[in-house]
């Protein structure tokens, strides 16, 4: 993008910001009830969501996290971003994050990766995700032992966690196309952040399954035959897509995997930090009434989740 256009996004995100606090209260009897966090022994799964498609989800005995997307670089930082360790440990503190047994990325832009390795090199976790993930956590100097690449259809096991790799699409945009083939050194310009695959994430935990669609497009045919019982919905730049891509987009992810409650992700501005309460992005309320007229009609409940809170997103389910 030529500068002209990253001051003029950056003056949309943040007029629309402003606004959209109102915006979010209008969904909020639609919020996931407030859960304790699992406990050893309780047979339960909790989860907390962090903004963006960050998710912590803890079962009491193991927990994996979704991104890890907390530095949220400011839009001025655009072109000289870096994980910064001082927000980072704040934040992973702030949740109770001591033991991770795994961060997965769902594809490489920094709004998802940036931190994904640094908050593996803190918790002890292993990093998984695509060559691209594992080359912007060699350029953060991650131990090749804590490095998992990836590939569709992929399962691993943590504790009674299994996740599960499903090659899907990113939301169609000209944004950062492409893999990044070698170590990636920091700072960067936010755009050497390439997409590299995007992924569909599965997650399973005795029965339980939750389905992390970190953006909001779709492929082939890779769900088909895979159930989840709650979706994490992608719904970044949806709303500025045609009616008839969202309902496609509702098709193929939430139908095909059968889920009965949708959770939207991924709809805050993340220019700003995770310290004030989440301000949501252009076109949320847009994706919110489009998921809440599919939710409708194929009887899906849309529950929105509240950033800092642990919720049980599977909890009155049948
Ligand atoms: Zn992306």
């Amino acid at each position: 993008m030529k500068p002209l256009r990253y001051i003029l996004l950056g003056l949309l995100v943040f007029a629309a910001g402003s606004l959209g606090a109102a915006g979010l209260d209008d969904y909020k009897s639609l919020r996931l009830p407030e859960a304790t966090r699992a406990a050893a022994g309780t047979n339960r799964v909790t989860v907390m969501f962090l903004g963006v498609a960050t998710l912590l989800f803890d079962d009491g005995e193991t927990a994996i996290m979704i991104d890890g997307y907390l530095t949220r670089v400011p839009f001025a930082k655009f072109k000289v971003m870096a994980p910064d360790d001082a927000v980072l440990k704040k934040h992973l503190a702030r949740a109770g994050v001591g033991k991770l047994a795994a961060v997965a990325a769902v594809h490489s832009h920094f709004d998802h990766a940036l931190d994904s390795p640094r908050v593996a090199q803190f918790t002890g976790a292993m990093l998984l995700g695509s060559e691209s993930t594992a080359n912007i956590g060699r350029g953060q100097g991650l131990a090749e032992s804590q490095i998992k690449v990836v590939k569709n259809g992929d399962s691993l096991l943590y504790g009674k966690f299994k996740i599960t790799f499903l090659t899907s699409a990113h939301l169609p945009s000209k944004f950062g196309l492409g893999q990044i083939t070698e170590p990636l050194q920091f700072p960067v310009h936010g755009e050497a952040m390439k997409l590299g695959e995007a992924f569909s994430i599965l997650v399973e935990n005795e029965g339980r399954s939750y389905l992390i669609q970190g953006s909001a497009g779709f492929s082939g045919s890779e769900l088909t035959g895979r159930k989840a019982d709650v979706v994490f919905l992608g719904t970044g730049g949806l709303g500025a897509t045609a009616a008839s891509y969202q309902s496609r987009y509702w098709d193929a992810i939430v139908k095909t995997v059968s889920a009965k409650r949708v959770v939207p992700i991924h709809w805050d501005n993340f220019y700003l930090p995770l310290d004030v309460d989440l301000v949501p992005a252009p076109g949320f309320d847009k994706s919110m009434d489009a998921l809440i007229a599919f939710g409708k009609k194929d009887e899906v409940e849309i529950r929105l989740p509240v950033e800092w809170q642990w919720t049980e997103p599977t909890l009155g389910l049948k």
